[in-house]
């Protein structure tokens, strides 16, 4: 009984010193990565290249410094057909999204795209296999073209071109995508990301529910609408719809969707509709 229990004891207390150890590596790594200096150029590139840097206070903006280092530094960033990737569109990539958890309690410690390894990067939108089934079950093999894609928890897919297009637009297809994967950290892609408790969840699916219905019953109208129509296609895409424009737009959402504001003001922790429009 005692070597039964002796033989248990040997792989659970290794299993706890190795995912233990891994965490307390992982402090250290970034710790370390956040304490070295934020390039003068990477400045530059940001006030040039991105439509919000220039707007994020003081405070919140030497945090977000912090966590672009992190980010460049601990994750993978991978040319895809033919594409190099160069440090301008790495720093760019990582301050987009680290702004989505730039007042995330633990992070950087935790919580903070632990699982991400890679981000592939490809030149313009790409295509990719696509399996569709209709109402009678009859499947239908295609494809579809993509300008990202949140592919699981390891990685994620953009296109350069849509991040610069982006810029006059006013679509975010990096803040799009990591909204994606933040969904998807309760284990399911469903509108709905992790948010603590049963009365937050509560009030977010009413909020959410009702919007979502809101929308889709003015497209059915032919009304215009201030959000993409593209939110409607499914309730994941309305989360990462609604989450570009509240960075992208804050004003005009809170305005126009002052319920759906607050919900999101909530869950990520800063009020962009108050951030100096001067910078
Ligand atoms: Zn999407």
């Amino acid at each position: 009984m005692l070597l039964l229990l002796f033989l248990i004891a040997i792989p659970v207390g290794i299993a706890v010193w190795f995912v233990g150890g891994e965490a307390w590596w992982r402090r250290r790594r970034r710790a370390a990565l956040a304490r070295q200096p934020f390039p003068t150029q990477w400045q530059h590139w940001l006030q040039a290249r991105t439509s919000i840097y220039t707007r994020v206070p003081p405070q919140l903006r030497s945090r977000l410094h912090e966590l672009i280092r992190i980010f460049v530094g601990e994750k993978s960033f991978v040319g895809c057909n033919g594409l190099t990737v160069t440090e301008e569109m790495r720093v760019v990539i990582a301050a987009y999204a680290c702004l989505l958890v730039v007042n995330r309690p633990d992070v950087p410690s935790s919580h903070f795209y632990d699982d991400l390894f890679s981000i592939l990067v490809y030149p313009t939108p790409f295509i990719v296999p696509h399996t569709h089934r209709d109402g009678h079950g009859v499947v239908t093999e295609g494809s579809r073209v993509l300008s990202g894609q949140a592919w699981d928890s390891r990685r994620i897919i953009v296109s350069w071109q849509d991040i610069e297009d982006g810029l006059a637009t006013g679509h975010n297809v990096v803040l799009h995508e990591f909204a994606h994967y933040l969904d998807m950290e309760d284990e399911t892609m469903d509108g709905a990301p992790g948010l603590g408790s049963a009365r937050a969840y509560r009030e977010w699916s009413r909020v959410f529910w009702e919007e979502y219905d809101r929308l889709r019953a003015a497209l059915g109208a032919g009304q215009p609408t201030f959000l993409d129509p593209y939110a409607a296609s499914a309730p994941a895409e309305f989360f990462a719809v609604v989450t570009e424009a509240f960075f992208e737009k804050p004003r005009e959402l809170e305005m126009q969707h002052a319920g759906l504001y607050e919900q999101l003001r909530r869950y990520y922790r800063v009020d962009p509709a108050r951030w100096d429009v001067s910078g």
